[in-house]
């Protein structure tokens, strides 16, 4: 039976993560029982209500108002002095729960250890839940972003999604700082704006020559697609580029360097002798399953034909057909805006989740009529436009790590597309994650962990 409690999830699902949701709603409990909004006893008379912070009650005035200047300073005062006590038990609160989510990780991993992942105590609790590659120290990394971001001091705004992703990312970026060897980073808004080309003076080009200091291999694994072509790559690297030919560093370090296009179709190294891109061979890198599909040409057309159908027939339902052209690659077919158009969020969304649908009930009928075993394939909402592009970045994650050498627990994907409309969402089940929502969120993370390099190389 569909309840319209689970019509409502199911339709919201595609705007929600569920792990993030389920944290915050263990934080929501102590922060609609316990805190609570200070009340000063002057606008209640004796009367004081008992939903007010008896702590900061019992320190504030009872019976006659005092006269109004005097009020108001020493209302001031007397919360100055309850907040720590008040405080204190809300650090406290929101700690026991993430022990407690800590724990419900732990517990998690040793179940997959075992391939019993779907019988750990937080799968029966978020049933979407994946895999966790390393550990998560959530309490520490609370402390730290409470520091910043005053979550348990707040009385009126519930520790939020922003609140819980930060919380998150600390915890991953601080458990794999001593073992990470690979950092992968998504493109558009992650390390610089939609569309944009990589500036020279962003913060981010010291920081990824500092990572490549740091012995780490670093790519970009971006859903832009320019097949074979070196140049175009180059343009929107430059001011990266630049900065590696004044980075001093050594052609060992520098040539850690990748680009991998199109998800996971064109991959690039970093060519130190001069200073450019070099286009790599897939026999050199690609793994024959990956091969098996990726040369088959009449399915990716077709495919690419279903989708280019799909989205065509949503631009006319939707009434965008004027709006919107439609732009078809090698391995991709996307939907773009015309000239002075802007579309939202929800038609992005729209796009996506019907060139999804389509093409997943497409592939599985081919596959139970023919025995066809599908074509990967990712459709996507690219923040002003849509995608659809043969390969995804799991793939693309897998590809590198094997061609690497590393493993999940030290490789790490930073990205900014982590909803179900997201190309970014598929590398959890490759590697571990973080989520962050714009270049300058990215260089924060990045400023943090090449803290702990420096850090792990003091050792
Ligand atoms: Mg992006």
């Amino acid at each position: 039976m569909t309840s319209l409690y689970s019509i409502n999830y199911h339709t919201r699902a595609h705007k929600r993560d569920a792990f993030i949701e389920f944290i915050k709603s263990l934080l929501l409990t102590p922060f609609v029982l316990h805190t609570r909004p200070t009340i000063s006893t002057n606008e209640y008379g004796t009367a004081a209500s008992k939903l007010g912070d008896k702590r900061s009650a019992s320190s504030n005035h009872h019976g006659s108002a005092p006269p109004p200047l005097r009020a108001a300073a020493s209302t001031a005062d007397g919360e100055s002095k309850a907040r720590p006590e008040a405080y204190a038990k809300n650090v406290e609160r929101y700690c026991e729960i993430l022990q407690c989510v800590e724990e419900l990780i732990a517990d998690h991993m040793e179940h997959q250890e075992q391939d019993l992942l779907e019988l750990s105590r937080l799968s029966t609790l978020v049933p979407s839940i994946g895999r966790f590659f390393t550990t998560l120290p959530l309490k520490s990394s609370f402390m730290r972003q409470d520091a910043k971001r005053s979550i348990a001091a707040r009385r009126f705004v519930p520790p939020s999604f922003n609140d819980v992703r930060a919380i998150l990312n600390d915890a991953q970026v601080t458990s794999i700082a001593p073992t990470i060897k690979l950092i992968t980073f998504d493109g558009d808004m992650t390390l610089y704006a939609d569309g944009a080309d990589f500036a020279r003076d962003s913060d981010l080009v010291k920081l990824i020559i500092d990572l490549l200091r740091h012995d780490l291999h670093v790519a970009i694994v971006t859903a832009a697609g320019y097949p074979g072509d070196a140049a175009k790559y180059e343009k929107r690297l430059s001011g990266l580029l630049a900065g590696f030919r004044d980075s001093g560093l050594p052609a060992s370090a520098l040539e850690r360097f990748y680009v991998l296009g199109g998800e996971c179709n064109y991959l690039f190294c970093y060519d130190a002798k001069d200073a450019h891109l070099k286009y790599m061979e897939p026999e050199t890198y690609q793994p024959a399953d990956v091969t098996k599909w990726a040369s088959d040409a009449p399915r990716v057309k077709e495919l690419l034909d279903v989708a280019q159908e799909t989205l065509a027939q949503c631009a006319s339902e939707m009434g965008l057909a004027k709006a919107v052209g439609l732009l078809r690659k090698d391995r991709a077919v996307g939907v773009v805006a015309e000239e002075g158009v802007q579309l939202t969020r929800e038609t992005l969304d729209e796009f996506a989740l019907a060139a999804q649908r389509r093409l997943n009930n497409h592939q599985r009928a081919q596959q139970t009529r023919h025995g066809a075993a599908p074509v990967p394939f990712c459709a996507f909402n690219g923040g002003s436009d849509v995608w659809v592009d043969i390969g995804n970045k799991l793939i693309g994650v897998r590809m590198l790590r094997e061609f690497l050498g590393t493993h999940g627990n030290e490789t790490l994907h930073v990205g900014d597309q982590f909803l179900s409309t997201g190309n970014d969402i598929s590398t959890r089940t490759a590697c571990c994650t973080v989520w962050i929502t714009s270049p300058e969120e990215t260089a924060e993370v990045l400023t943090e962990l090449c803290r702990l390099l420096d850090a792990r190389g003091k050792k």
